[in-house]
């Protein structure tokens, strides 16, 4: 097994050849900070408003290979968060953004086929599935407040039966089916922006981390180690950095990781489990696992519950945690008996920006002219490319709807998590905790009362945990 940061996507897609980094001095409509997708779609969305709009895009290492080329590849809508999205924002501007994060999963399709790009796009829908008691009404909150705003087609509730029928593991006991939902390639889509924006004259500068940053009248100015970037507008999409020293929403964004696996092609099994539709899964654990095929027949499999991250270092164990793809591969054998004797070939993992919502949120900085957004928590891939555009709309101040959207917020509105060091330490005890009392709820046994107490802390003091 190769077990790197980078992990299979990236192997397989291919690092296109490096663009050079930034050197001297430069000038720019717009500057955009981070080559993930957050970056790149917003990158895109102002290059189709306006083709004379002077773009740039700074990125620290190389486009793409942050954990936007290295994530589960779930494009997902909203339908999965929605419960929360009524509660923090009523039920009408809820709807807005879940038909806008729905958009945005067709969308990132229809620019695979207009752009060419092979990301293995297939809209098959996304389960959520119960493997174990206490997780059976796991989707109940969501289906109804979906249910209370009249949509039915959305979403199916299935049964263990039907759950066999679209996978059939001994862990299942049902599940829930939300249609509108796409898995891809990431890094292949990754890369495949990228090279749209350099066919759209975005300037591109990589192996350029930004270390400093100037916001104040008439614009911002931005220094790299080779040089410096003048813009009027600044758009920050350095996704988990934006939780470090010297980020203005360190105390809104907190860091955890999460950890994949992907077999050797698999095709018989997942012919004889009968997984052929494509559909992307992930159990109801609050530390879920999630799990798709690939064209290949491969099996990938990911645990959201790696260790929290110390401000926002790097190229640590966020990445690179073999005690944690251990006990992956144990998940992906408990739920898969067949793939007892198959070979895992890569192992990886990445950072997760999370927020205390588990919403992601856009925000207008203070001064006008920068703007950001952060807190996907795991499910950036589908709302990214809604960002980017809602960005985009930020910045050129255009009414379109999506600068209006309710997650666009001020930052005052934003929960804050709690400073360093009690920031890594909290967050570290819960979730052991969490995990042991799952642990615990999964092999049908009492979980221990300092557990099952610890976890319900986040609660308490208005944090959401899980999806
Ligand atoms: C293992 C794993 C599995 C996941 N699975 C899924 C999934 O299945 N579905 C899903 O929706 N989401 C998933 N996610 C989350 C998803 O990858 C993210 O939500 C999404 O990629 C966020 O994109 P982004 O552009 O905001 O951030 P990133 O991809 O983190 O991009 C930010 C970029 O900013 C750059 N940067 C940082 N600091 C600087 C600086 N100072 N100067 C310049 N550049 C800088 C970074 O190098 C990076 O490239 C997963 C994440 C991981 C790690």
């Amino acid at each position: 097994m190769i077990h790197k940061a980078y992990g299979y996507w990236i192997h397989e897609a291919g690092s296109p050849d490096p663009e050079p980094p930034l050197s001297g001095e430069h000038r720019f409509d717009v500057l955009i900070v981070g080559g993930g997708f957050t970056g790149m779609w917003t990158a895109w969305h102002l290059a189709q408003s306006d083709p004379d709009l002077k773009i740039g895009l700074v990125e620290a290492q190389r486009i793409g290979h942050g954990p936007s080329g290295r994530n589960g590849g779930f494009a997902d809508a909203m339908w999965i968060s929605f419960a929360s999205l009524v509660e923090r924002y009523g039920q009408g501007p809820a709807l807005d953004l879940a038909r806008a994060a729905e958009r945005s999963v067709v969308q990132i399709g229809e620019f695979c086929e207009e752009q060419g790009v092979d990301a293995w796009y297939r809209l098959a829908g996304y389960v959520n599935v119960s493997t174990a008691p206490f997780q059976d009404d796991g989707w109940d909150k969501d289906v109804e407040a979906i249910r209370a705003v009249g949509i039915e087609d959305e979403i199916t509730v299935l049964d263990a039966e039907a759950m066999k029928a679209i996978c059939d593991s001994p862990a299942f006991r049902g599940g829930v089916h939300y249609r509108m939902a796409a898995t891809v390639q990431p890094a292949r889509l990754g890369f495949g922006i990228r090279a749209a924006l350099l066919r759209s004259g975005v300037s591109l500068f990589e192996e350029s981390p930004v270390t400093r940053i100037e916001d104040r009248p008439p614009g911002v100015v931005a220094t790299t180690p080779g040089g410096r970037i003048k813009a009027d507008r600044l758009v920050l999409a350095n996704g988990p950095a934006l939780a470090g020293h010297g980020s203005p929403l360190r105390q809104n964004v907190t860091l955890a990781s999460s950890h994949m696996v992907i077999t050797e092609p698999v095709p018989d099994v997942v012919e004889e489990i009968g997984w052929t539709g494509g559909e992307a899964i992930s159990d109801c654990r609050s530390l879920l696992n999630y799990f798709r095929t690939t064209p290949d027949g491969r099996i990938a499999f990911g645990w959201g519950g790696g260790r929290i991250v110390a401000g926002a270092r790097r190229f640590g164990r966020a990445e690179v945690d073999p005690e944690v793809i251990a006990g992956v591969i144990e998940s992906l054998r408990t739920y898969f008996p067949a793939l007892a004797d198959r070979r895992i070939e890569y192992a990886w993992g990445g950072p997760i920006d999370a927020s205390a919502t588990h919403l992601p949120h856009v925000v207008s900085l203070p001064s006008g002219r920068a703007f950001a957004a952060f807190g996907y928590t795991g499910n950036g891939v589908g709302p990214s490319q809604m960002v980017g555009r809602t960005l985009a709309s930020l910045v050129l101040d255009r009414r379109d709807g999506y600068g209006t959207l309710p997650f666009v917020e001020p930052v005052e509105a934003l929960t804050k998590v709690p400073p360093e060091p009690f920031r890594w330490i909290g967050g570290t005890v819960i979730r052991e905790a969490i995990g042991r009392k799952e642990d615990a709820e999964m092999e049908g046994r009492q979980p221990d009362p300092i557990s099952a107490t610890i976890s319900r802390i986040p609660e308490l003091i208005g944090f959401h945990i899980g999806r």
